[in-house]
């Protein structure tokens, strides 16, 4: 069966994988869409993403929906506090495993667990093999239903919501703020759907490309701005909360300069890896709270409900591409000025 494996900086291939077997408290996932993920692009591009290096073939894809076809035997776990999915059901991948035991699953923060397992991530060795095949088995414990009427396609963005949820969550109660989103990227563009949602009054993107802002217009943003225009009509005096979903340090920057007195940034995208630039007196002088965004937890229920319930979310797939095409999928997934979220289209689930 077809699987999306990287090897390298540049060298993304497409090629036959065995197919899994689920075992004990596993469950056995037919794919049908997996988003292309700018993690993804970044471990196809520099063969890493933020600190974590690729050291061995990996399969990509970590948004990943599809079909139950089975589960392991004996087949006593299920998901938390959930019905389980019966074999056949349409199903979402909630790509983490924390470890349940550590300091940080213990405290409540399982997002940033220190030995989790995280679908196609080089953040530990051997690296988590990823979403990006024909058949994947993970824990059953993983695997949600999509509620009735969310279309898989659309599902498939539960995954990015989920963090930019989780990254609306960390900035705290937005009702009724200005909040500014420097990044209209797919992850930008789904914070602004997030922001707006948790009852924000107006939010501001900032990008330098045009295509990229009208995907956030789509997502519910109410200014848009050329970050690389300063007499851009649109930049706001000030803001009373700033995500930063560029993962560049100007973004950063901006946040910094534009957030209020006493005001949350909230880091969201993956900067370069090392050392960053950025105006920390700022952080001083105005009391200002830099608080970082990671992947998310119970959040993932929250964008399956939200996604069902707004049809406005279809907007941002920008793209479905045969995964035998994979490589033009990720030329165009890396073309934002061309795409917003590219998925992978595994095909119709198999019989069986
Ligand atoms: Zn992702
Ligand atoms: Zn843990």
């Amino acid at each position: 069966m077809p699987g999306c494996v990287i090897h390298g900086a540049g060298d993304l291939r497409v090629e036959d994988v065995p197919s899994p077997v689920p075992g004990p408290g596993e469950a056995l996932v037919a794919v049908r869409y997996g988003g292309v993920c700018g993690s993804d692009l970044h471990y196809w591009r520099h063969g890493g993403v933020g600190d974590f290096r690729l050291r061995e073939p990996m399969l990509l894809g970590h948004e990943v929906v599809g079909t139950l076809v089975a589960y392991g035997s004996p087949d006593t776990a299920g998901p938390a506090g959930g019905p389980r999915p019966a074999a056949g059901a349409s199903v979402a991948v909630h790509p983490a495993t924390p470890c349940g035991v550590c300091p940080e699953c213990v405290d409540g923060r399982r997002n940033v667990c220190r030995d989790t397992r995280y679908l196609g991530s080089a953040a530990r060795f051997p690296h988590v093999q990823g979403g990006f095949a024909a058949r994947i088995v993970v824990p059953a414990e993983q695997v949600r239903a999509l509620p009735a009427g969310l279309d898989p396609r659309r599902g498939a963005l539960a995954e990015p919501l989920s963090v930019a949820l989780h990254a609306v969550r960390r900035a705290g109660d937005l009702t009724g703020r200005h909040v500014l989103v420097t990044g209209a990227g797919p992850i930008g563009c789904l914070v602004v759907a997030a922001a707006k949602a948790a009852g924000a009054a107006r939010v501001t993107v900032t990008d330098l490309l045009p295509a990229a802002l009208e995907y956030a217009r789509a997502a519910g943003a109410d200014t848009l701005v050329r970050a690389d225009d300063p007499d851009d009509s649109g930049w706001p005096g000030e803001v009373d909360t700033a995500v930063e979903a560029s993962g560049v340090a100007a973004g950063l920057d901006t946040c910094l300069r534009l957030v209020r007195r006493g005001g949350v940034v909230v880091q969201l995208g993956m900067l370069p890896p090392g050392q960053s630039p950025f105006p920390g007196n700022l952080v001083v002088s105005r009391e200002i709270e830099l608080r970082g965004a990671f992947r998310f937890d119970g959040e993932f229920d929250d964008a399956l409900r939200l996604l069902a319930a707004e049809p406005a979310f279809d907007a941002l797939v920008s793209a479905v591409v045969p995964v035998r095409d994979a490589a033009s999928a990720f030329e165009l997934a890396a073309d934002r000025s061309r795409s917003c979220k590219v998925l992978l289209d595994f095909g119709a689930a198999p019989a069986g």
